[in-house]
């Protein structure tokens, strides 16, 4: 029986001002922090974890730019510096199906410290978010709750790049929640441990796996074509065999994805092979089962490791993600919402803030940009209806699924963060509406910052 309560009212401290205030420190709040602080105004980047850097620190999703090939087009800027600086930080590995890094997540919450202390961010961890502070239609600060209590921090502009478009939400600007039967699996991420390197590449060299054997059993995964023999990283073979044995209960057939990096020392990180279908990652109670639950299937998959796959007779558990996994929630419905046509067909915008490439992975499609084809990203995509002082950044920017499939890339969510960055800080020193800014002034300063528009 559903029972409410009404909670007193209480004045609270303001603890803090700023220009611009970015909630959530995944890539589109990380970039989004960095590219407002080097546009010249006062910045804090709240976040409720004890790292910055969202999905790649907080989960362990550390395949930021697993899609680029010799002719794909990047936009540079913020997510091409996340990887450049991951590297000189000894915090990168090279990436075993592309051209590219996998980001280490432990070592990455270095790099996001250092960008943020360089940068001259205000850095603000162990707050959460909880609710929106208003003056009409305009969002003039959050409050926020720790174990200091509840608290106010005012600012000019708020980016919500929580993910979940949690601040929009709450300010009353339209959303659109992917119903749980639809959303993409959530995951529970794990590095293992005690791998044998030479032996482990030797039994992929004598069974390579492409991007067709994605198409197993309950994944159907529609590609161009041109995907179909290429390598891909991806296991699946130890798990139908542990079925077949009975090493892994008859439900479980779902476990199988892809590993990420595997290094000398034995660790193998970025173990993408548990997908949990049907977490809903704005309800905690759906959470508390499927981390729960994920917990166990991780456990049966490096059962399955250890027996039948090279190299992991000796493999072991190092650690979980510190949460779990969510790919997909609800989304801005923005003043432009993006188009399965603008990503399949390089979509063109008068508003540009960036490029992204031709990269579609989620909702059953998988397209690699291994051509120069790129789409523009609208700054519209990010501007709520119905609210004021607010752009949302990240993966939740407006968007249908398949769009949704590109912009929820991490390389993407950056592009995304740095222009919604450079917008809000130009509309603090112009002291104008974010609907009114003049866009070529944000295209300018981001050339400035080194981001392809167009
Ligand atoms: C298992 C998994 C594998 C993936 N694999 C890949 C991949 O290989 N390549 C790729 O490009 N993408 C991948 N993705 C997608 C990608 O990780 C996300 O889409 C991307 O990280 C989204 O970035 P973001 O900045 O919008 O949000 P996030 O990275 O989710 O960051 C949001 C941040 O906001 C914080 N936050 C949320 N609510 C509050 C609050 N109330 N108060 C304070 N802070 C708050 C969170 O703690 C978090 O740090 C994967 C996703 C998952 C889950």
């Amino acid at each position: 029986m559903s029972q409410t309560i009404t909670e007193p009212a209480r004045e609270i401290d303001v603890i803090h001002r700023t220009d611009v205030l970015v909630v959530g420190s995944g890539p589109g709040g990380l970039a989004a922090a960095l590219a407002a602080a080097r546009t010249g105004v006062a910045v804090t980047l709240l976040e409720r974890f004890g790292c910055f850097g969202g999905n790649i620190t907080a989960v362990g999703v550390e395949g930021f730019a697993w899609y680029r090939h010799a002719e794909t087009v990047e936009a540079g800027g913020i997510g091409w510096e996340f990887e450049e600086r991951a590297k000189a930080m000894d915090a990168a590995t090279p990436e075993s199906q592309s051209l590219s890094y996998e980001l280490d997540a432990e070592g990455f919450k270095l790099v996001a410290d250092q960008l943020i202390e360089e940068a001259g961010i205000h850095p603000m961890l162990h707050r959460m978010y909880v609710a929106p502070l208003r003056e009409g239609k305009r969002i003039t600060g959050v409050i926020v709750e720790s174990k200091a209590g509840r608290e106010a921090i005012l600012a000019k502009r708020v980016i919500d790049a929580t993910g979940d478009a949690d601040i929009a939400r709450m300010m009353g600007a339209p959303t659109i929640k992917t119903p749980v039967e639809e959303m993409q699996a959530a995951s529970v991420m794990f590095h293992i441990a005690g791998v044998d390197k030479q032996k482990f590449m030797e039994g992929v060299k004598a069974d390579p796996q492409t991007y067709k054997d994605w198409s197993t059993g309950e994944w159907q995964v529609e590609t161009s074509g041109k995907e179909d023999d290429m390598f891909s990283p991806f296991l699946a073979k130890p798990f139908a065999q542990a079925l077949k044995d009975g090493l892994i209960p008859a439900h479980l057939n779902t476990i199988g994805g892809t590993w990420g990096a595997v290094h000398d020392s034995g660790e193998m990180t970025y173990m993408n092979l548990v997908h949990l279908a049907g977490c809903d990652g704005t309800d905690p109670d759906s959470m508390t089962r499927f981390e729960i639950e994920g917990r166990k299937q991780a456990m049966h998959a490096i059962n399955a490791l250890k027996y039948y796959t090279p190299g992991c007779g000796g493999a072991r558990l190092r650690n979980f993600g510190m949460t779990i996994g969510i790919r997909d929630t609800r989304k801005l419905d923005a003043q432009y919402n993006m188009t399965e046509a603008d990503v399949r067909e390089q979509g063109r915008f008068d508003d540009s803030i960036g490029i992204y490439p031709e990269f579609i992975d989620g909702y059953g499609v998988l397209i690699l940009p291994t051509t120069g084809r790129y789409m523009q990203i609208p700054y519209r995509a990010m501007l709520p209806k119905q609210v004021e002082g607010l752009l949302v950044t990240g993966r939740a920017i407006g968007g249908d699924r398949i769009a949704h499939a590109a912009t929820r890339n991490m390389a993407c969510c950056a592009v995304a963060g740095q222009g919604a960055g450079i917008a809000a800080a130009l509309s603090v020193k112009a002291d104008c509406a974010l609907d009114s800014l003049a866009i070529s002034e944000v295209q300018t300063e981001l050339k400035r910052q080194g981001v392809r528009i167009a």
